[in-house]
């Protein structure tokens, strides 16, 4: 098995995309912590997935927006595992609306959750990491952040500003053996875009080459690579998953 007892941190893992994460990495053996803010009992109900098929999971409840929540939840999976591998910052809203109707409430919540709970949860893993010679951090960006997106000034600041951040931080830590990259996902089908108006799929279904959208699967599969030792010499990378949406 590819990640044979390492211990994995997967943000907003009770559904959509973070759990196909969750359950790809146990599937190869990782140990998989399954945080979520609101979704307790499809959080639980992944751990026991993971379970019943021989894996090691637990939850662990943290709002990804509050710094000092996040450096508990670090301290608590330190002390109960020893170390801490692997690091998926998914977690993630939107609230989108045109930049003339957007009010700074609904700007602030969406950088405070994609783009400074992405920073909280590094922040407070990088001592460990560095103490340990070795990690992965894998930020779940978006097609949004890379291209701009009309209606979602605030997504699209959050997602890029992920792209940032994995940048600097890349270089920051890659002389200590971690290694940061990005996926920008496309149109994923999840609870996040099935709100979406079907006029509104069909007019982005025609700008996808691939003429289908993806599936959680789809990016589960690449945190899989990234996360694993075949990734080894890939740092500061943003990998477009997004059926040729963004060449
Ligand atoms: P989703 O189905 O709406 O799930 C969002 C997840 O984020 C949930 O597990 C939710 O947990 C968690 N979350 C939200 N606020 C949180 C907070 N304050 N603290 C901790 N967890 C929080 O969305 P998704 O489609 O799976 O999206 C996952 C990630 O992929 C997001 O970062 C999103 O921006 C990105 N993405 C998605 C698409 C797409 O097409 N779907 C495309 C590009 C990028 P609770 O339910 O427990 O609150």
């Amino acid at each position: 098995m590819m990640l044979e007892n390492r211990v994995a941190l997967v943000t907003g893992a009770g559904r959509g995309i973070g759990r196909a994460i969750a359950l790809k990495l146990a599937s190869e053996g990782a140990i998989v912590i399954v945080n979520y803010n609101g979704s307790e009992s499809r959080a639980k109900e992944v751990v026991s997935q993971i379970t019943e098929q021989g894996g090691k999971a637990a939850t662990y409840q943290c709002n990804v927006a509050d710094f000092a929540a996040c450096g508990q939840m670090m301290e608590t999976i330190i002390k109960d595992y020893g170390h801490l591998d692997i690091l998926v910052n998914n977690a993630g809203i939107t609230k989108d609306n045109l930049l003339m109707k957007m009010s700074e409430e609904e700007f602030d919540q969406v950088i405070d959750i994609n783009l400074k709970g992405a920073f909280h949860c590094m922040k407070h893993v990088s001592r460990q990491m560095i103490k340990q010679r070795q990690g992965r951090i894998i930020n779940i960006s978006s097609v949004s952040g890379v291209s701009g997106n009309a209606g979602q000034a605030n997504y699209s600041a959050s997602k890029a500003g992920i792209i940032g951040l994995t940048k600097t931080v890349a270089r920051e830590m890659a002389a200590r053996g971690i290694t940061v990259n990005a996926i920008a996902p496309g149109f994923i089908q999840t609870e996040m875009t099935d709100v979406l108006s079907d006029k509104i799929k069909e007019s982005i279904l025609e700008k996808i080459p691939m003429k289908q959208f993806g599936v959680p699967e789809d990016i589960g599969e690449m945190v899989l690579f990234l996360a694993s030792d075949k990734a080894r010499y890939i740092t500061g990378q943003v990998i477009c998953v997004d059926g040729g949406m963004v060449m």
